[in-house]
């Protein structure tokens, strides 16, 4: 993984993905803060933007355009606010679908970790689902494997297939397979581990190896990577087990290492703890260019209404600061702005709680640039 070295004047071309629904109107409010981040430092940000997802399906009939993989490949960093939407829903398997361009392009970067700080806002504690008491203390890190398992594993739909006993009731079938190599699980693990050091020194590793094939080399692959990281303490857990200690005392996890399908579920869930989805930041890392988005979906509920919640978004970018361009301070301002906005009671309609002030999408974003 690599982070460019700080300090002289330079200039750092981030690549674009505003998606669908909510995601251009998220991506406006990035591409501000960014461009106030440049002038109050050495730094010029300059931006390409491509088509991902349904856009990308209207205007090309694939929903990742080599065009896009080029312009992706060719950046120092890539932003993706969320692809996705009713329009594009279909179950016709030779349809193109706009999640092809999210797994395909984490395939074609070779992005097989992603990274979810789950981070308590103070000002926010009101917002959580749980009560306040429950949430003291949370500060964990989901370290989500992305390249691999059931979302990359053979996969068919048959037709006429008899049932199982070979009896008839011919119909159609259909099946994913999940699929873990040993190396995709040692270089998960080492992520999880090397970020636990800089922690609090705590990896809860999450399968389903009472049951699965590919959890118990999971199991084995992280025992003997553990062995390189003395000081780290390893806990398994069962992935039902997570999902409800998430819940029960979710201030137990320090960093938690999961494949990428239980990732994807418990991730969502701990973003409940913060709030909101609107909330929750991702990066997505592997050797080559790195990719930063929210982990919210693209809302179409709310799209053009411009209500979006932009933080999600705008916490993405200060992990882009952080681990591709290694500007730490520039992140660390970006963050204090984000929670300065948030203690002085602005808030946007999905976290709004009794007596904050309600802003909409723009408001927000100006008021985290008056706050940098
Ligand atoms: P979603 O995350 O888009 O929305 C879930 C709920 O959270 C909605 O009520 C929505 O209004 C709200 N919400 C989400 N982000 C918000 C924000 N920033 N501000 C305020 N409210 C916010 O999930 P969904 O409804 O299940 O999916 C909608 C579409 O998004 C689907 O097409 C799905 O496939 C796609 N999706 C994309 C991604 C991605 O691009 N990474 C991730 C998940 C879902």
């Amino acid at each position: 993984m690599s982070a460019l070295a700080p300090l002289e004047p330079r200039t750092l071309r981030i690549c674009l993905l505003p998606g669908d629904g909510i995601g251009p109107e998220i991506t406006a409010e990035a591409v501000k803060v960014l461009a106030a981040l440049g002038e109050r430092s050495h730094v010029t940000f300059t931006f390409d933007e491509a088509l991902l997802g349904g856009a990308a399906i209207d205007a090309t009939g694939s929903a990742l355009p080599v065009e896009t993989l080029d312009a992706a490949e060719k950046a120092d960093a890539v932003l993706l606010a969320a692809i996705g939407g009713p329009k594009w829903d279909t179950t016709e398997p030779d349809k193109p679908r706009p999640e092809q361009g999210l797994l395909g392009i984490r395939k074609a970067l070779g992005l097989y970790a992603n990274l979810r700080p789950v981070r308590i806002f103070a000002p926010l504690l009101d917002a959580s689902s749980l009560k306040p008491e429950y949430l003291t203390g949370v500060d964990m890190l989901i370290v989500r494997e992305l390249t691999g398992g059931l979302y990359f594993g053979a996969r068919a739909r048959e037709r006429d297939v008899p049932d199982a006993a070979g009896e008839g009731r011919p119909g159609m079938r259909a099946y994913d397979t999940m699929d873990y190599r040993e190396y995709e699980i040692e270089r998960i693990a080492r992520v999880a581990f090397d970020a636990a050091l800089t922690r609090r020194k705590r990896v809860h590793s999450v399968d389903k190896a009472n049951v699965l094939e590919t959890s118990r080399l999971w199991r084995e692959v992280v025992h003997r990577v553990a062995a390189d990281y003395p000081d780290v303490e390893l806990i398994d857990q069962l992935v039902d087990n997570s999902a409800m200690q998430l819940i029960r005392e979710p201030a137990q996890f320090d960093v938690m290492v999961t494949e990428n399908m239980f990732g994807d579920i418990l991730s969502d869930e701990a973003s409940m703890l913060t709030g909101s989805l609107g909330m929750l930041a991702s990066a997505s890392l592997g050797d080559g260019t790195a990719l930063y988005e929210p982990s919210h979906g693209s809302a179409p509920d709310i799209a053009g209404r411009g209500i979006a919640n932009p933080l999600a978004m705008l916490l993405s970018v200060e992990l882009m600061l952080r681990h591709s361009f290694g500007l730490d301070g520039a992140a660390d301002k970006l963050g204090a702005a984000i929670e300065r906005v948030l203690l002085d009671g602005y808030r946007t309609r999905d976290i709004a709680g009794d007596g904050s002030i309600v802003v909409g999408t723009v408001e927000m974003g100006d008021l985290v640039i008056e706050r940098l």
